[in-house]
């Protein structure tokens, strides 16, 4: 069994709606949710747009290898209609990125973990947060909370109140 943390993000429809059928679906296709962070409403990141992102983090346990769950979490992204384009930060409807594999250091063309990025955004820092604070960056040698201490991302990340939490 493995233990993974994701990174739900969206800015197109519903996107609230979007990661709860996610989720049922992740659920369906490639193991078992342990763990949903609340949701947080985040500023466009290195992208031209003037629609809030979503964020949410989700734990999930797979026997799934970190290479096969990433072409199960592709083809969920396909199914909620995003489209790719190559080397380039669009609006989506979802993307599921793999944030940890257990504690494994993966660095193949397909796929980077723990994710590049992670450890210099917000929008993914306070969501893990709320999940998983002691788990330890494996090669940054760091706590999640300890890297969201030290995260200096000026972006804004606004959890979203009660009310529309319960949509999700
Ligand atoms: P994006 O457009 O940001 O969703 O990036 C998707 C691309 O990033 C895909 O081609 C993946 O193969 C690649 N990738 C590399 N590392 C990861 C990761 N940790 N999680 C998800 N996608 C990844």
């Amino acid at each position: 069994m493995n233990r993974v943390y994701l990174l739900f993000g969206g800015n197109i429809g519903d996107v609230p709606v979007t990661f709860k059928k996610a989720r049922e679906l992740v659920e369906k296709k490639a193991g078992k949710i342990c763990r949903v962070s609340p949701l947080y409403r985040t500023e466009p990141w290195g992208m031209e747009s003037n629609n809030f992102f979503y964020n949410q983090a989700v734990g999930l346990d797979t026997d799934y290898s970190a290479e096969t769950l990433l072409e199960k979490l592709q083809d969920i992204e396909t199914h909620f209609g995003r489209k790719r384009v190559a080397g380039k930060m669009t609006s989506r409807t979802l993307d599921i990125d793999i944030l940890f594999f257990n504690d494994e250091v993966i660095d193949t063309p397909r796929l980077q973990v723990p994710h590049p990025r992670m450890h210099s955004r917000r929008f993914t820092l306070l969501p893990l947060n709320d999940i998983a604070p002691g788990l330890k960056h494996p090669s940054k040698n760091k706590t999640v909370s300890q890297l969201l201490e030290e995260c200096d991302d000026p972006l804004g990340v606004f959890p979203m109140n009660d009310d529309e939490q319960t949509e999700s």
